[in-house]
């Protein structure tokens, strides 16, 4: 087993393994947690038997608000690191812990603190904007957070002469600025590694093979903001795109109509789609989106947290403040995201 935990390292790091996830697990996963008076969140992209243990499951904002509201000390948090960051600026007072701490992103990996000081300082005046993928550091120096569900209603608010910096997601930055109209928008190249798997000729291909599917993008995570831009630009017919956040595409799976479903989003939101609506036949766009950073919470990692209370998650209490401005700033402009 590796027993390095310094973020980011997933790429080339082996997960925890040699545990299966049956019954027993299943028992002492539970008897622990209670032990440890722990609630388990599980992001929507974790293993399935990760999702299923779990004592609730979302995207990340819903998962940090459930966190703060819940009564137990101590969050276990199953995603990603900067998702557990998150709910440990939100809930400082808590005991976070991530079961592998290398599990990184990609997105969140494509811009430092020190990028974005530099950056600001290019650019004196601006508004710096942030997608929630990003470390406490860069909420830090940020001005407003903002999800895929509310880019453009943050980025509207600013005022129209204000220059405005948008990092790092390079497709949610030119769908905000396409759909905002505005010039005075500077985007950060960064991307999600998982963009890779859901191109546009791969999503008009598949759309045009499946006439009768409906196609859900859930833009939540990084992995589906590419699908986003590209139905923006009529890459597949409008009235078959629904671009809705976790609780409304759940809801939309048992609503639906439509017998088949082509799903652009990473490969776990599967699971609970099905789950949803049996009788719907949910298909991945693309089956090879899969993230492999939330797939390193396996069942060995969550096992060995709630043992040995492991991965804690620490945030400077400077930066934590600093950076919970920026993600209530958020929280009060549009729909930030979806709740469960
Ligand atoms: S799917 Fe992409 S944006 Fe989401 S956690 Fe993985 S690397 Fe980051």
């Amino acid at each position: 087993m590796a027993a390095t935990t310094s973020v980011g390292q997933a790429s080339s790091a082996v997960a925890f393994g040699g545990v299966e996830p049956d019954a027993a697990w299943r028992e002492e996963v539970r008897r622990l947690a209670k032990q440890r008076d722990a609630v388990l969140l599980a992001h929507n992209y974790q293993l399935p038997e990760i999702q299923d243990i779990a004592d609730h499951t979302g995207d990340s904002l819903a998962l940090s608000r459930i966190a703060a509201a819940s009564d137990a000390s101590t969050i276990v948090f199953c995603g990603v690191h900067f998702m557990a960051e998150t709910a440990k600026i939100l809930s400082p007072d808590k005991t976070v812990l991530i079961p592998d701490a290398r599990a990184g992103c990609s997105l969140a990996d494509s811009i430092t603190a020190e990028q974005l000081r530099a950056w600001k300082a290019e650019h004196p005046g601006a508004v710096v904007v942030s997608y929630v993928n990003t470390t406490a550091e860069v909420k830090a120096e940020t001005d407003i957070c903002c999800t895929s569900s509310n880019a453009v209603e943050v980025v509207q608010s600013i005022p129209a002469d204000r220059e405005v910096l948008f990092c790092p997601d390079q497709f949610l930055g030119a769908h905000v600025r396409r759909v905002t109209g505005r010039d005075n928008i500077h985007v950060w190249a960064g991307e999600c590694h998982v963009h890779a798997g859901i191109n546009g000729p791969e999503l008009a291909e598949r759309a045009a093979a499946r006439p009768d599917a409906d196609l859900f993008i859930h833009p939540e995570c990084g992995c589906a903001t590419s699908a986003l831009y590209l139905a923006g630009e009529g890459a597949v017919p409008a009235e078959r795109v629904k671009i809705l956040s976790t609780g409304g595409m759940l809801d939309e799976a048992r609503a639906t109509r439509a017998r088949s479903v082509l799903v652009a989003t990473e490969v776990g939101m599967l699971h609970q789609l099905r789950k949803a609506a049996p009788e719907v036949d949910f298909q991945a766009v693309n089956d090879r989106a899969s993230c492999r950073y939330m797939k390193m919470i396996t069942p060995a990692a969550l096992l060995r947290s709630l043992r040995e209370g492991v991965d804690e998650v620490h945030v400077d209490p400077d930066t934590a403040a600093r950076a919970r401005d920026a993600v209530q700033r958020m929280i009060a402009i549009g729909q930030p995201g979806g709740g469960e």
